[in-house]
């Protein structure tokens, strides 16, 4: 179900176990060739297909285009929540989610830069209610829940990065008209930034064009494949959600 779509007393109807997805993204810089809105054009798509999927088992809020994304300003177009004013937006978002009655909760995200905000906020959430037993409060980014799928789609390199083989390959599938000359971008690395620490970063550090990965390298079939995986994962993970039996730790 898609909560733009429903009226309000169909809302007050559903079952307060109803899974609630909120999709955030971003409207970011992607390097020279893929359009600002590409992460919420990919997690919309995912979240469509797990729609359809999943039909009146999961609400589904539209995609959150802001995101934190201060690490992408020096780049034209990008728009970002000032970091604290991000904690803040989701912190409500989730507590308008709470205040209808609703305990299962997935910040359902397509953007990087917005995880550790996200989990900060499921967290704070979480020590506000501590008394109650019965929320489930997740964050799931939807290129990870399932297993690496570069062995089983032909060609494909082994992780997804920024603006790269992955992304470039599902805006060909869904948005080919949206996409630059991909195959004249060069490859750029992330390289080894003090690892395995946690090095503080702007994109300029690491790409002055705006990417990382191999972008030269998409396809539409790898784009259209890596849909398929990434739904039906999501797919297999709310439904873990609506089988929680409401109260264990485990699910
Ligand atoms: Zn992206």
């Amino acid at each position: 179900m898609q909560l733009s779509e429903l009226s309000w007393p169909a809302v007050h109807k559903l079952p307060p176990d109803t899974p609630v997805v909120l999709p955030i993204a971003a409207l970011e810089q992607h390097g020279p060739h893929l359009p600002l809105y590409t992460d919420s054009f990919l997690v919309g798509e995912v979240a469509r297909r797990a729609n359809e999927e999943l039909g009146e088992l999961v609400l589904f809020a539209p995609v959150m285009w802001l995101g934190n994304s201060h690490h992408h300003l020096d780049f034209a177009g990008t728009m970002t929540a000032a970091p604290g004013a991000y904690l803040e937006m989701l912190r409500t978002m989730v507590d308008c989610v709470l205040a209808h009655g609703f305990k299962r909760i997935v910040l359902l995200n397509g953007h990087g830069g917005n995880s550790v905000p996200g989990q900060q906020v499921l967290y704070e959430v979480r020590q506000a209610h501590r008394e109650r037993k019965d929320l489930l409060l997740l964050l799931a980014n939807y290129w990870a829940l399932g297993s690496d799928p570069s062995p089983s789609i032909p060609g494909l390199k082994h992780k997804i990065e920024h603006a790269c083989q992955w992304e470039t390959s599902m805006m060909l599938w869904l948005r080919p008209d949206l996409v630059g000359d991909f195959r004249a971008v060069e490859k750029a690395e992330w390289g080894n930034p003090f690892q395995p620490a946690s090095r503080a970063w702007t994109m300029p550090d690491v790409s002055p064009q705006g990417h990382v990965g191999d972008p030269a390298l998409a396809t539409p079939e790898i784009g259209e494949a890596l849909f398929r995986v990434f739904a039906a994962d999501v797919v297999a993970f709310l439904r873990r959600v609506t089988g929680w039996d409401g109260r264990s730790w485990n699910g």
